[in-house]
């Protein structure tokens, strides 16, 4: 792979992933920008980068340092905005990538923020609940200096959760000495919350699943359905496609995957994962090897696990109708190729998984206004909003001939760029 960051120092060349496949997706998209295109080097550039070193005191008193992140890709339309993943495989390559992937979610999805992205590199199961406390509580005061409801706000993504949140949103009350609820979504109800934002990222994923379902002729009700993950998004997006008439036939978590071609019982193994930390030893389904997996029949596959998970060498092996991405980056570019060439659909990532930060943007509109809304009244905005910005990707990716995933990449960059044109370069 030819280094396409030589201009970035602080990246290692030798590993140019994930950044470098998000790289490509914006050398992809800048022919069809027009006069726009002029301003492309902005999105390959994050505008701020932060290394902050953790340390805390562990419960058998040794001293342990961790290294976090928090970068802010793009502020043109915005604040920052975007979860923070504790993971120990986290980098700042991986950050750099996940935020340069919100900043246009964001904006495909027309919500008023920028994108960022943070992240401990730790594996949240080897540390004691208290430990996980200190380590979020130190990692938020020393990203203070950039975070704020009105500068860039945090949300829960892989490793991290409402309690995350929780002692986030305390953390940083504490430091600026009054409690300033905004300063993160995806929090408990009781401190701000919003209701549904929990299973919107699930939700989402099915709600444009159904669409391009509608599009393509291949109806939820009867498909079978093979899930990758099963966290908040892969969970409780089989859920959903279960309770609108799909089987879901495998899953797969960090421990295997599973198989049961007449369909899994979701909530029992939703169940039996929440009781066991994974669905190792679930009665319902049969263990499966991970090649297997991949090459299961299927009308949708749903990725919501960890980037670049379909390599070119699954995207060829793969026998499904569509992909829904619900995790961030799971194709990579050569991979997203070769499903165009073999006719199956990719609905991006930055489309199908853009639930999550949608609802957390009512959440952030409800904690600034201290009025809440019903769960319908959620669930009704989410449903309008991203059923209206499928369409409009739909209708870009049919007038100019390329992938769902460069006409989101079009509509997203227009405004984002539309946006740096008009407040023009500083000073
Ligand atoms: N971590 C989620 C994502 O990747 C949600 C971000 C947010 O709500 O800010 O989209």
């Amino acid at each position: 792979m030819t280094n396409k960051h030589s201009s970035l120092s602080y990246l290692d060349p030798g590993r140019p992933e994930p950044w470098a496949s998000f790289i490509e997706q914006i050398d992809r998209v800048a022919p069809h920008l027009g006069s726009l295109s002029h301003w492309i080097e902005t999105l390959k550039h994050p505008k701020r980068i932060l290394v902050v070193d953790v340390p805390i005191v562990r419960d058998d008193g040794t001293i342990a340092h961790y290294e976090g992140y928090r970068v802010q890709h793009n502020l043109s339309r915005g604040p920052g905005k975007g979860g923070v993943r504790f993971h120990p495989a986290v980098t700042l390559n991986e950050v750099m990538a996940l935020s340069g992937w919100m900043t246009i979610k964001n904006a495909a999805l027309g919500l008023p923020f920028g994108g960022a992205k943070g992240g401990v590199r730790i594996d949240p199961r080897l540390f004691s609940a208290n430990e996980l406390e200190r380590i979020t509580r130190r990692y938020t005061s020393e990203i203070g200096i950039v975070i704020g409801p009105d500068k860039d706000i945090p949300a829960p993504d892989v490793g991290t959760d409402q309690q995350t949140m929780a002692w986030m949103m305390d953390t940083y009350s504490m430091n600026v000495g009054h409690t300033a609820s905004g300063v993160v979504t995806g929090k408990p109800i009781a401190l701000g919350g919003s209701l549904g934002r929990q299973e919107a990222t699930g939700r989402g994923v099915y709600i444009v699943a159904r669409e391009a379902g509608i599009r393509a002729g291949i109806p939820i009700s009867g498909a079978r359905v093979v899930v990758q993950g099963f966290g908040n998004v892969g969970g409780i997006a089989a859920r959903i496609f279960r309770e609108h008439g799909a089987k879901v036939i495998a899953l797969q978590d960090a421990e295997g995957a599973i198989v049961n071609p007449a369909g899994i019982d979701i909530p029992a193994a939703l169940a039996h994962a929440a009781a066991h930390g994974s669905l190792s030893g679930f009665f319902g389904a049969e263990p499966i090897g991970a090649d297997d997996f991949w090459q299961l029949e299927c009308e949708y596959f749903v990725p919501a696990a960890l980037e670049g998970q379909v390599t070119p060498q699954r995207a060829q092996a793969m026998r499904t109708r569509i992909v829904v991405e619900g995790a961030n980056g799971p194709t990579t570019p050569a991979a997203d190729d070769i499903l165009r060439e073999r006719d199956i659909l990719a609905i991006p990532d930055v489309l199908a998984n853009a639930g999550g930060v949608t609802v957390s943007y009512f959440e952030w509109v409800q904690d600034f206004s201290s009025f809440f809304w019903s769960e319908e009244e959620i669930n009704i905005r989410l449903e309008s909003i991203m059923t209206k910005a499928f369409e409009a990707v739909w209708r870009t990716a049919l007038e100019r001939q390329v992938s769902i995933r460069t006409a989101a990449f079009i509509i997203a960059c227009q405004r984002i760029l539309a946006a740096r044109e008009q407040r023009g370069l500083y000073p």
